[in-house]
């Protein structure tokens, strides 16, 4: 039996095709790119194109686009950089965030709110999403920076950036996104979204990990986190990853050429997924219905723990998680369903599958057929369950 890979969220495959770029750059092109002889102009021009071809991916220009070591890596870069830089110019020390944010984004406010800076949490409604309202009741004259992601990695919910990003402007505070889980995946554009900075990272888009980039828009000043050489425009000094970077910029290229029938192939299994599941009974959809990433499913089986089920998921070659990898190993239930007002049992309870390239119809209808099997045997166990066949729906606490 082939194993069904659907957990693209934590990552996903190398593409072959970015695996042969970066080796190439490797065995031909290893000059650094701020020599001046003909081995460095080589690496520069390589730099250049992967440049090029990241930016136009999200419709920046490549002088904006500054690569890092991931999306952990840009979402602090992008924080401690708008926060302390803003505070400088004395504008004050207030920032917003939401409660479903990654913990790079959460964990680098919390680190700031021991430099004295004052942090806001947005809540977010049932299905994960954060209210326009909720931030203009949240601005403060002394507000510096706003950071809310563009897509959930756990429940694939798209927040209104468009939105949130104008208001906090308005108001003169810069606006961050995390677009790690939907850049490459839906349309991302800056101009269109309105942000001053936005992160990325390779690994989530079939490039390599270790790699990933940070949109500044014009104007935008930031202190760097580390200092040394002139490389990325004096912000992220040190020699460049040219094969990290290359890697990331075909992968860039790829998803710019596939995403949209990418998208359209993904939504239809993620529905039919979605669909299937739910005929089960005691089963509730975590996150947008519609308004959600094409390649999320989220579901929390009611009875079931989600750690039980992704074992016998394993037994039968298929790789998901439950909550979100960074989280798994840890018995805390997830922030985000916490934050969505589920109950600390059914958070428990959740199931992400993320869909990718690799993924078949074939696939969808092996998972189809596993999972109310497992979800039975899981169930039959479970003390819990005995005599609540007769509940309708999973009770949400608020
Ligand atoms: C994966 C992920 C990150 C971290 O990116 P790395 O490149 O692994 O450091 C940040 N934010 C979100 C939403 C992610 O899904």
């Amino acid at each position: 039996m082939q194993p069904v890979y659907m957990d693209h969220g934590a990552t996903t495959p190398v593409h072959p095709e970015v695996v042969k770029a970066m080796v190439e750059t490797m065995e031909k092109s290893f000059g650094n790119p701020s020599s001046v002889h003909a081995f460095g102009r080589e690496a520069r021009k390589l730099l250049d194109e992967a440049r090029a071809s990241v930016a136009s991916l999200m419709g920046a220009s490549p002088e904006q686009i500054i690569f890092t070591s991931g999306g952990t890596e840009a979402d602090n870069m992008a924080i401690f950089g708008a926060a302390r830089g803003m505070r400088l110019k004395g504008k004050g020390n207030h920032i917003i965030t939401s409660a479903v944010e990654h913990h790079a984004v959460l964990d680098a406010c919390k680190a700031l709110e021991k430099e004295g800076f004052e942090v806001t949490i947005l809540p977010v409604d049932e299905d994960g999403q954060v209210h326009v309202e909720e931030l203009e009741k949240a601005l403060r004259d002394d507000t510096v920076l706003v950071t809310i992601m563009h897509a959930n990695n756990e429940v694939g919910t798209i927040q209104p950036i468009q939105e949130l990003a104008r208001l906090a402007k308005a108001r003169g505070a810069v606006f961050h996104t995390d677009a790690v889980q939907s850049f490459g995946k839906i349309p991302v554009d800056v101009n269109e979204l309105g942000v001053d900075l936005l992160s990325a990272s390779a690994h989530k888009i079939y490039g390599p990990k270790g790699v990933g980039c940070l949109y500044i828009a014009k104007g935008v000043k930031l202190t760097p986190l580390s200092y040394g050489g002139s490389q990325e425009r004096r912000r992220r000094p040190g020699t460049e990853n040219l094969p990290g970077i290359v890697g990331f910029g075909k992968a860039a290229l790829i998803s710019q050429a596939e995403m949209q029938a990418e998208a359209e192939r993904l939504t239809r299994y993620r529905d039919r997924l979605i669909d299937g599941l739910m005929e089960l009974p005691h089963v509730k959809l975590n996150g947008h219905r519609t308004n959600r990433l094409p390649q999320n499913v989220n579901l929390s089986f009611h009875f079931i723990e989600g750690e039980s089920l992704l074992l016998m998921l394993d037994m039968k070659g298929i790789a998901a998680s439950s909550g979100s990898a960074c989280t798994s190993g840890s018995l805390d239930p997830s922030h985000v369903l916490l934050a969505m007002g589920l109950s600390h049992e059914i958070a428990h309870g959740s199931l992400r599958l993320t869909l990718g390239r690799g993924n078949s119809e074939e696939d969808v209808d092996y998972i189809l057929n596993t999972i109310p099997e497992i979800v039975e045997r899981l169930r039959a166990l479970s003390p819990l369950y005995e005599g609540k066949e007769a509940v309708t729906s999973c009770t949400q606490r608020r």
